[in-house]
């Protein structure tokens, strides 16, 4: 990509109200069948079209055809039982109520390929597909069949492997696993988290990240992030290691949030995809804001290697909000490219 500080988001982005519930996580369908098809479709089309008169570099999918950024992935799986429900602790966090693994677990069909080559179609700009990491994925289930996490995350880091190879066969330029479970627990990240991530994207050619957040902007995590006291040095935990790894991008939480910006010096080499909005408020940000959290980053992230970003998904706020955040961050890394290019 030629463009200097190309922007991106993390993932999801609202739904129409037409289509689900908005402001709310699992928001269920609204439509049925056919209707549910081409309601995604268009839905897509739309989140597609935000992005691009935001001004937004590399786009996505918005995430408009699932339902929730982990478990729409595993629905579509053998192995697990939806109707058999118990309750787990997410991310050591809040209680939900969850699939179980019942069997072995495998990808009989592709999932989101064809979302995919539907995107693809669309534009000629780049786009990122974001999936489910595999640490991410055992801690949203109860595992009733391989009583291993790591186990189950092996097993899930092959699956994701096959369905990624099909979204780059499909054009995606950049594919994205999301572990916010590795900003939890460390040993497991270290032991193997990385290593079954390394295992999903063996083979890609194309570009890859991981995106590594505090959490979408609901009450369960804001009070958890309350509890982590004045800095939060969970990313230095793993940085080290993440490093070394085979991931090309890496994606993060920064504005408004307490992880002090030179633990980037970590990653240094890393390209970095620097959160420059707060998804857990529905105040915009001015563009000179995001332009303040660019330059601190810029400090320990080299100008080609900085792609700014969103916190974390954006799918629990209001369209209005969203699209508002969308150009501020446009309008922000305008500013600091016109600044480096005084330099
Ligand atoms: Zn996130």
């Amino acid at each position: 990509m030629k463009t200097l500080l190309p922007t991106s988001t993390a993932g999801s982005l609202p739904k129409p109200s037409w289509l689900a519930q908005p402001e709310t996580l699992w928001s269920p369908w609204k439509l049925q069948g056919d209707e549910l098809i081409e309601g995604k479709q268009d839905a897509l089309r739309l989140s597609l079209q935000e992005q691009q008169q935001a001004g937004i570099d590399i786009v996505g999918d918005g995430e408009q055809s699932r339902q929730h950024f982990v478990t729409t992935f595993i629905e579509h799986l053998s192995g697990v039982d939806f109707t058999q429900r118990e309750t787990v602790r997410i991310r050591d966090r809040y209680d939900a109520s969850v699939p179980t693994v019942v069997g072995d677990v495998s990808r009989q069909k592709p999932v989101f390929v064809e979302d995919a080559k539907f995107l693809r179609k669309q534009t000629t700009q780049p786009i990122k597909w974001a999936l489910p990491g595999p640490m991410t994925m055992i801690d949203t289930l109860y595992d009733g069949h391989y009583k291993s996490r790591e186990k189950l995350a092996w097993e899930f880091a092959k699956i994701l492997n096959q369905e990624a190879k099909e979204l780059e066969a499909a054009g995606v330029d950049i594919i994205q696993f999301d572990e916010p479970a590795f900003n939890v627990f460390f040993d497991e990240v270290n032991d193997w988290g990385i290593a079954t991530l390394e295992r999903a994207l063996e083979g890609l050619k194309c570009e890859t990240a991981v995106h590594i957040c505090y959490g979408y902007g609901i009450k369960a995590n804001t009070e958890w992030k309350k509890t982590l006291g004045s800095e939060w040095r969970q990313y230095e935990e793993i940085f080290p290691k993440l490093l070394k790894s085979n991931i090309d991008i890496i994606s993060l939480e920064c504005h408004n949030s307490r992880v002090p910006m030179e633990l980037l010096e970590l990653i240094r080499g890393k390209k970095v995809m620097v959160g420059a909005i707060d998804v857990a408020t529905n105040t915009i940000e001015t563009p000179e804001e995001v332009a303040n959290t660019l330059r601190k980053a810029l400090q320990f992230v080299d100008a080609d290697k900085l792609c700014p970003c969103t916190n974390c998904g954006m799918a629990p706020l209001s369209r209005q909000v969203a699209l508002g955040k969308l150009k501020a961050l446009s309008a922000g890394a305008e500013i600091v490219r016109r600044e480096l290019a005084r330099q």
